[in-house]
This record gives C-alpha cells, sequence and structure tokens, in this order.
C-alpha cells in the first residue's frame, strides 16, 4: 500500500549570491504526518519552508501539495507561521482575529477563543506592547483558528515558557491526530521527539538525514562507559563495521553501534570500566552523529585517531 503524500519537495536548490543556501533538497510528508525539520543555524530550514510555500523562489525543484503545484486556492487550507511572525503592532489582539475572520472562510471563532485562553492572552491589548512569546502565541492562534489543514511552522514554540511550549506541542499533535499534515522546525531536540514521527536533518543546506523518528532511533545503540582515568582506546573498534562512531572525551568512551551491539560492549567490558551502559539513541545522538558525519568526521577519521 502506498501512503499518500500531502507535501513532497523535490530536487529543490536555492542560492543567495555566493551562498548555497539549498542544495538539491528533497522531503516526503504523508497527510496526518509531524515531520520536523532539524538543522543548525543557518542550515536552510527557513529557505526550505519559503521555497515550498513559492514565497522565495527556488533556482530548481518542485513542491506539491496532495500532488498538485501548489495554487493560490490552497491558501485557505495552508498556515505559515514564520519564525519572526508579522504582526500589526498597533492593532490589538481582536482587530488580528476579526482580520482573520474576513480572510479565512474557515475561521473558527470556538477555537479563537480556547486557544486564546490556553495561551492567556488579553484581546484587548496592543500586539506591540505584547512580549515576544505572547506575540509568538498570538500567532499560533491566528494560524489555528482559521483550522489548516497544512501547517507550516518556523521555530512555532521558540521564545515560549515551558508550559506553553507543551501546549503547543499537545495542539500539533491533536491537529495531526485529527488529519492535518504539520511541517515544523526547532532546536529544541526534545520536542522534535516528543511530537514528530518524521524527521529530516538539513546540514549547510543539504539533507544528511531522513525517516521515521522510531526506525531512526531502533536502528543504533550507544555504548557508554566510564573509566577512572582517560578513557583508553579499544584495538580495531572503529573498524568494526557495525561502529558508526567513538566520541572519547576525558574519561568517557561513547559507541554508536548498529544492530546488536553485544561484541561490542563486552570488548569494552574487557577494558574494566567504572561503568558500562548500552542506551537507546536519542534525536540529539541521531543530530549530533548526522551533523558530525555531514562534516565529514566519518568512522574513517574515527579509525585514525584510534590508530
Ligand atoms: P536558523 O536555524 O538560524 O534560523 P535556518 O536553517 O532557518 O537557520 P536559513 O535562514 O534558511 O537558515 O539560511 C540558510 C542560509 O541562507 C544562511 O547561510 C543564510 O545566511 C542564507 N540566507 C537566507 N536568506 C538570505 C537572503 N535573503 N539573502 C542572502 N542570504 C540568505
Amino acid at each position: 500500500m502506498t501512503t499518500q503524500l500531502a507535501i513532497s519537495v523535490r530536487g529543490m536548490t536555492k542560492r543567495f549570491g555566493d551562498t548555497l543556501a539549498l542544495d538539491n533538497f528533497s522531503i516526503e510528508v504523508p497527510i496526518g504526518s509531524i515531520f520536523g525539520l532539524l538543522g543548525t543555524n543557518g542550515a536552510g530550514k527557513t529557505t526550505a519552508f519559503k521555497c515550498m510555500l513559492g514565497l522565495a523562489r527556488a533556482d530548481s525543484g518542485t513542491t506539491e501539495f496532495e500532488g498538485a503545484p501548489l495554487t493560490p486556492a490552497l491558501f485557505e487550507r495552508l498556515t505559515y507561521v514564520p519564525e519572526r511572525p508579522e504582526l500589526y503592532g498597533d492593532l490589538r489582539l481582536s482587530d488580528h482575529l476579526e482580520l482573520t475572520r474576513r480572510s479565512y472562510k474557515r475561521y473558527d471563532a470556538s477555537r479563537a477563543a480556547h486557544l486564546i485562553s490556553l495561551f492567556s492572552l488579553d484581546p484587548k491589548k496592543r500586539v506591540g506592547k505584547l512580549s515576544k512569546g505572547q506575540q509568538s502565541a498570538v500567532a499560533l492562534t491566528l494560524a489555528l483558528a482559521t483550522r489548516p489543514e497544512f501547517l507550516v511552522l518556523d521555530e512555532p514554540a521558540s521564545g515560549l515558557d515551558p508550559v506553553n511550549q507543551r501546549n503547543v506541542l499537545d495542539l500539533l499533535i491533536g491537529e495531526a491526530a485529527g488529519g492535518a499534515t504539520i511541517v515544523f522546525s526547532s532546536h529544541q531536540i526534545g520536542q522534535v521527539e516528543r511530537a514528530a514521527d518524521r524527521v529530516a536533518i538539513i546540514h549547510r543546506g543539504i539533507k544528511v538525514l531522513d525517516g521515521e523518528v522510531d526506525r531512526l532511533k531502533a536502528d543504533e545503540k550507544v555504548v557508554e562507559a566510564t573509566f577512572d582515568d582517560d578513557a583508553p582506546s579499544v584495538n580495531g573498534l572503529a573498524s568494526d563495521a557495525s561502529v558508526r562512531r567513538i566520541v572519547r572525551a576525558g574519561r568517557l568512551l561513547r559507541a554508536f553501534v548498529r544492530g546488536d551491539s553485544t561484541s561490542v560492549a563486552n570488548r569494552i567490558s574487557a577494558l574494566r570500566p567504572k561503568s558500562l551502559r548500552v542506551l537507546d539513541q536519542n534525536l540529539e545522538d541521531i543530530f549530533l552523529n548526522a551533523v558530525a558525519a555531514g562534516d565529514g568526521e566519518s568512522v574513517a577519521r574515527a579509525t585514525a585517531l584510534e590508530g
């Protein structure tokens, strides 16, 4: 059975002068999916969103929504919340809501009221007088009040307190459960891990990894050992095909192992570490490894270090 795609981006490339902001970037987002876009600063996430939505002109590549190019009519069903929300500072939240109501047939007043209460916003206040976090909450309120089917959110929880960050995550999970498709970026990897079912990791304009979060996490284990003194090198460990990466930092040795980690754990155990644990890989490990691999810090280099 083929999964129906809500969004597909193929071969998108975008240059700004000498900067290759996005290099042959492709993703596929199934309907009802929460897709997290992770990347270092300046990796190209915002550029990807803008090119997907036609807000910046890609040099090459295509984006399709439900198998067809973006049309103005689709904006009725789509919402984009940029990293820095563009709001009219002199208008009150109630004015913004009225503007949104007039612009979107799908505007849902009871939904808006629920979101205002959830984020503890005062509709009478001028938006320019609100804090950065409150302005982010306003942008999300306006976006979600239109009951969108496609949500593209650039760091939606940035500037929000932990309570509201959790509120946003719960909202996104709820929207996806109702059939909406969400693509969002965040530097809060824990949030992405909690909410997203799929991720793509982008580094210096290049997608270095993508896939289902559960599958990526299951792919590798982390064998983590501490020693009384500096962590020793383990003969031949780096040339073991199952070892993806080795990190030695002072007394700590960490080996990222694909598949069965038993033999690697046994070899490290033979060096009599103070402690040894085999952990599931989390999304932060996956991100750091993908970025390191993108930088060319591969097993080959670890081999050289290990001797
Ligand atoms: P961050 O996490 O810091 O928000 P990002 O992943 O969203 O970063 P982008 O804003 O997409 O990154 O930027 C990608 C690259 O393109 C950067 O090198 C940036 O300097 C460059 N860039 C983005 N917009 C422009 C522009 N309008 N003109 C020139 N260069 C730009």
